[in-house]
């Protein structure tokens, strides 16, 4: 065989030689280089089409040279502002009289005054708003106030000085203690190993349960070219994991019943998968995923899997308690190795508190970094934040206690009661539809005999602050102790709003839906993208 071509190769090789030896030399150093450059191409090319698929890889490569055309990109950019200043509503117009420096003399107590004045432009965010605040109905007042003097209590603390605040480090302790008994911890199966930490919020818990699942893998099964799936309806945390993290990201569409797809996710699993995700329940339908068989396919892989909790986790063990059927969700189920969840949410306690936890100590280990060479001495910090604020733990610790069990049952039971009638009054809408069949609290619908995103519209005119979704288009509203006595006033507006947009179908004055309506449509995600970050860099 290699008798007979090498001849031949020699022969071309010189027939080539002879060809381009007309040539200048740059160009015997430039040919090699463009030969390099395009199969880099190519094979990035490749790789693309491989993970966007082709459509949209398509779409890329046109939007790339129709912005190459003179006056094109310059019209793109103008619109693209056009849109952005319209999702603006507080533009940096409406920033006129905002102080940019230190006043020279300071104002003393006078500033509580003028915060006062600030606060009353806030939205009524006490009724309408779909999630936001969960703390709310006849005992609120009392509520806020004791979580208020709990956190002035501790205001200056910091949990970083474990010998100096022992009082938040054994709060800390704790309220994840109690967070994990809710979760499995006491199980026999679990052998006592349950262990976790507070954190600011359910994006720290998610980024954390990620990097310790990432680094965990590396040294059990030394990969080090990490990628997770995840669900479609999974948190835009893992997204934020994903980068931060330089971790693959597979997002997988989900099943008919809205949930994740397992044999759907198998099929991405791989050797360099470290971890998979699902939600009970997800934020965009509330429907929880069938924790059971994710677990089944983590087990058999040998990989992590992480369990969202963060709207589920201080109202499922209760739901379930009160005789609703709730699937498995959490440590009891063999192969979750990681939950997280949202004290500020459905826990009832001050905004930055979330607990992330762990199967056992061998994983929590790869949360934590540790310093050794630092001038500063030696150093170990478990979470991402340095210093940390202990007022907000002891915020979390009192209302915890001050609720107990029976606190949790009964706010549920009002909670879980509202959304059942909340669902049968949107089921009775006959233009409307609801998304899945939702396992808790939130309930997502949309229409496909009128634009949704009007009707969003109109019951924002109405005061309500919903949620708008995608793919489908809809609208959810995650039901909290606020909207327990206005379920019926709810249902009214919502009844008026779908009536109004059926009679006079079109744009409301200043709505967002087009907005919205044309996103979903947009194909270039790219440059829909680039409009999500215009409009955060014009709003901070
Ligand atoms: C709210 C939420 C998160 C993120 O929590 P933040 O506290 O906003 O960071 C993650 N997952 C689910 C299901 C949530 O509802």
């Amino acid at each position: 065989m290699e008798s007979s071509i090498l001849p031949a190769v020699i022969r071309l090789r010189a027939s080539a030689n002879s060809f381009l030896s007309q040539f200048e030399p740059l160009v015997l150093v430039v040919a090699p280089l463009v030969s390099f450059l395009v199969a880099q191409i190519v094979q990035s090319l490749i790789q693309v089409v491989h993970e966007k698929g082709l459509k949209a890889t398509l779409i890329v490569c046109f939007m790339t040279c129709v912005k190459l055309v003179p006056g094109v990109k310059r019209y793109i950019d103008a619109e693209k502002q056009k849109v952005v200043d319209k999702l603006q509503s507080s533009g940096k117009s409406k920033r006129d009289g905002w102080r940019t420096e230190l006043p020279s003399t300071g104002l003393g107590s006078g500033v509580l005054e003028q915060m006062k004045n600030e606060k009353q432009k806030d939205a009524a965010w006490q009724g309408k708003c779909s999630g936001t605040v969960y703390i709310g109905g006849n005992e609120s007042e009392g509520h806020f106030s004791l979580i208020n003097e709990a956190c002035s209590m501790f205001a200056h603390t910091n949990p970083l000085h474990l010998d100096v605040f022992k009082s938040v480090v054994r709060f800390e302790a704790e309220v994840v203690g109690m967070t994990a008994a809710l979760l499995g911890s006491k199980e026999k199966a679990c052998g006592g190993q349950i262990c976790g930490n507070m954190t600011s919020g359910g994006t720290e818990s998610i980024l954390l349960a990620v990097k310790s699942s990432r680094d965990y893998m590396k040294a059990k099964k030394n990969i080090t070219c990490p990628e997770m799936i995840i669900p479609e309806s999974a948190h835009s945390a893992y997204d934020k994991a994903a980068q931060y993290f330089k971790i693959k990201l597979w997002r997988v569409p989900v099943n008919k019943e809205f949930q994740a797809d397992a044999k759907a996710i198998k099929k991405y699993i791989n050797k360099n998968t470290v971890l998979i995700v699902g939600s009970a329940p997800g934020f965009p339908h509330g429907v929880i995923d069938p924790i059971e068989e994710l677990g089944e396919l983590a087990s058999s892989y040998g990989i992590c899997l992480h369990v969202d909790l963060c709207l589920g986790g201080f109202v499922l063990p209760f739901a379930r308690k009160l005789g609703y059927p709730i699937p498995p969700f959490d440590f009891s189920v063999q192969g979750v190795t990681s939950i997280s969840a949202d004290v500020h949410k459905y826990g009832l306690a001050p905004k930055g508190t979330s607990i992330v936890l762990y199967r056992n100590h061998e994983i929590r280990k790869h949360q934590f970094v540790a310093v050794t060479e630092w001038s500063g001495g030696l150093y170990v910090s478990p979470t991402i934040a340095g210093s940390r604020p202990g007022s907000l733990i002891a915020g979390a610790w009192a209302a915890m206690l001050s609720l107990g069990q029976e606190g949790y049952l009964e706010h549920t039971r009002e909670i879980m009661e509202a959304s059942k009638r909340l669902q049968k009054g949107v089921k009775e809408i006959p233009e409307l539809f609801i998304i899945g069949r939702p396992d808790m609290t939130i309930v997502a619908f949309g229409s496909i005999v009128i634009d949704i995103f009007e009707v969003n519209d109109i019951l924002s005119s109405k005061g309500w602050h919903l949620n708008p979704l995608q793919r489908p288009n809809s609208i959810h509203i995650c039901v909290t102790l606020q909207h327990v006595p206005i379920v019926d006033d709810f249902l009214k507006d919502l009844k008026d709003s779908v009536q109004t947009v059926k009679e006079n179908p079109g744009p409301v004055s200043g709505g967002l839906a087009p907005i919205y309506g044309a996103a979903g449509k947009i194909p270039d995600r790219g440059m829909v993208n680039e409009l999500l970050v215009d409009y955060m860099d014009n709003a901070c």
